[in-house]
């Protein structure tokens, strides 16, 4: 019965049941600890705890801000990362792209990563956490976004492998990677009205969007000036929006790549495309 009165909180402003009650869960866990073995447990929350919990839950559910952003912290692939409004809320959706490139840099030695766009840093932060070899730059072009990357990498403890730093695209890059992965913008600005509230009003829009049709500035930019920043044989790899599959894959074809993997999300929708020279 403990979540009943805040999940009930959630369902008068509408919002679905399993959402309410994710997010009840998630914000116990993450302001304070609490488990549910806690409640099985006779563990009670203190005073202090059920205001807190009061106040991060109206906030969510009169300005639909994310939760994750009210309480400062989301989890990427079982592992917990600082956010603010400068980084996207990791989606579980880029964990597919992380779970295939970690399959790639399984046949290389000591792989060397770029993320281009690293936002909270949970790319390459968690390719790094589980794959020892892995050595990794990250850039972003928001200052605010490095701060919170570097937060991170502090958080879990590897920031003597991970370089985290200001560059537009390749802008301030100088070597070359075995990898170079990005989840970059790629929903076109004019389709901004039919997202959600919590994205549209909440999510940093340099995260987000792009000023062409199709959404794919970004991975053209990428592909294109790729070339001088990837070793022999390396790899592009990206997450893509959705029906973005085609028009990436052709502009990978055009500059001589070959796709070698593409992967769906649960949803079916192509989620990820993997190509090399
Ligand atoms: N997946 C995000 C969304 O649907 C968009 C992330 C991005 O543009 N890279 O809101």
């Amino acid at each position: 019965m403990y979540r009943k009165p805040y999940i009930d909180a959630y369902l008068k402003y509408n919002f679905p049941f399993d959402e309410a009650k994710a997010e009840v869960d998630f914000a116990l866990d993450t302001l304070f600890n609490y488990t549910y073995k806690d409640f099985m447990l006779g563990k009670t929350l203190k005073d202090w705890q059920i205001s807190k919990l009061w106040k991060v839950i109206k906030e969510r559910v009169t300005t639909h801000k994310p939760i994750q952003q009210i309480i400062g912290m989301a989890y990427f692939c079982g592992r917990k990362f600082f956010v603010d409004d400068s980084t996207l809320v990791p989606r579980p959706e880029t964990e597919i792209l992380v779970k295939d490139v970690l399959e790639i840099s399984k046949e290389i030695e000591n792989p060397n990563i770029l993320d281009i766009g690293t936002g909270s840093g949970c790319i390459p932060i968690t390719l790094m956490l589980e794959n020892k070899f892995i050595s990794a730059d990250s850039v972003d072009i928001s200052l605010n976004a490095i701060e919170m990357a570097k937060k991170n990498a502090l958080f879990h403890n590897i920031l003597n492998n991970l370089n985290i730093f200001k560059s537009d695209l390749f802008e301030n890059i100088n070597k070359s990677y075995n990898i170079i992965v990005s989840n970059p913008p790629y929903i076109p600005l004019k389709d901004k009205e039919t997202l959600q509230t919590e994205v549209k009003d909440f999510e940093p829009a340099n995260a987000l969007f792009t000023n062409d049709e199709l959404g794919i500035e970004y991975y053209k930019k990428i592909i294109e000036q790729a070339e001088n920043y990837l070793t022999e044989n390396g790899y592009i790899a990206f997450e893509l929006g959705i029906n973005q599959i085609e028009a990436v894959a052709s502009i990978f074809k055009q500059n001589n790549y070959k796709v070698i993997n593409i992967d769906k999300d649960l949803n079916s929708i192509e989620r990820v495309i993997i190509a090399r020279k």
